[in-house]
Order: C-alpha cells, then sequence, then structure tokens
C-alpha cells in the first residue's frame, strides 16, 4: 500500500480516519487550528479531542465556479458534528443537485485521494457523504 500522507493536519488517517481538534480546557471551544490563546474566553490551556465521523448538514452551496482545474460544480457545506464541531467540507458522494441535498440531513465522513507525488505518497483528503 502507498503511503499516505493527510492533507490537512487535524486529519488522523488510520483504520478508522477522524477529524481532532483543538479543545480550550477552560471552555471546551473547538479550533483546528492552533490558538495560542482561545476566542471565546482568553483560555490559553488546550488538549485534543477526536472528533465523532457523523454530523448533520448544516447549510451547503453548489459551486459552479472555480479555477480551471477544479471541476464543478460541486458541494460545499458546512457540518455540526455529533457531540460537537463545527466542519466546513465538501459534501460528496452525492450529485450536486438542490433537491438531492436537504439541511439536517445525516452525513459521514470519508476520505479520498487528492493527488500523489514522483514517490507515490498519496495526499488524502476528507469530505461528508451522504450517511
Ligand atoms: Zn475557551
Amino acid at each position: 500500500m502507498a503511503r499516505q500522507v493527510p492533507y490537512v493536519g487535524y486529519l488522523s488517517l488510520g483504520d478508522e480516519p477522524h477529524l481532532v481538534a483543538n479543545e480550550c480546557g477552560s471552555c471546551g471551544a473547538l479550533f483546528f487550528d492552533r490558538r495560542n490563546a482561545c476566542a471565546n474566553c482568553g483560555g490559553s490551556r488546550f488538549g485534543t479531542r477526536r472528533l465523532a465521523g457523523d454530523g448533520v448538514l448544516r447549510a451547503f452551496t453548489i459551486v459552479h465556479r472555480a479555477t480551471p482545474d477544479v471541476r464543478v460544480p460541486y458541494v460545499s457545506g458546512i457540518v455540526d458534528l455529533d457531540g460537537g464541531g463545527v466542519v466546513k467540507a465538501n459534501i460528496v458522494g452525492v450529485d450536486p443537485e438542490p433537491g438531492l441535498l436537504s439541511l439536517g440531513m445525516k452525513v459521514t465522513l470519508t476520505t479520498f485521494a487528492v493527488g500523489t507525488d514522483a514517490e507515490g505518497t498519496e495526499a488524502v483528503g476528507f469530505g461528508y457523504r451522504p450517511a
């Protein structure tokens, strides 16, 4: 099997891919990037938290314009994860038709190859598909 690297640092690969957030030790706010202080409470202690793979679609848009190397249309969504955490990601595994998507629909994390370098190392991205 080719070597794989996650496309973003907060995607953990392996048998059960999942997202990992930085969690404020004071108020529990979640962030995908590294913070010196919490944007919610100003706290400076952080731990990590594994986020659920399942969630619901809070909002979406169907994108019809992009740079020439990006295939359109595609669905860009905001997903509320079960147990906490909000993530922006593409919605995949469904045709980009408004009638096939609905607010509150259940979705689940999925991963896919986004590119391979000259040595065969595969970059892996993530999105959400209908559950
Ligand atoms: Zn906080």
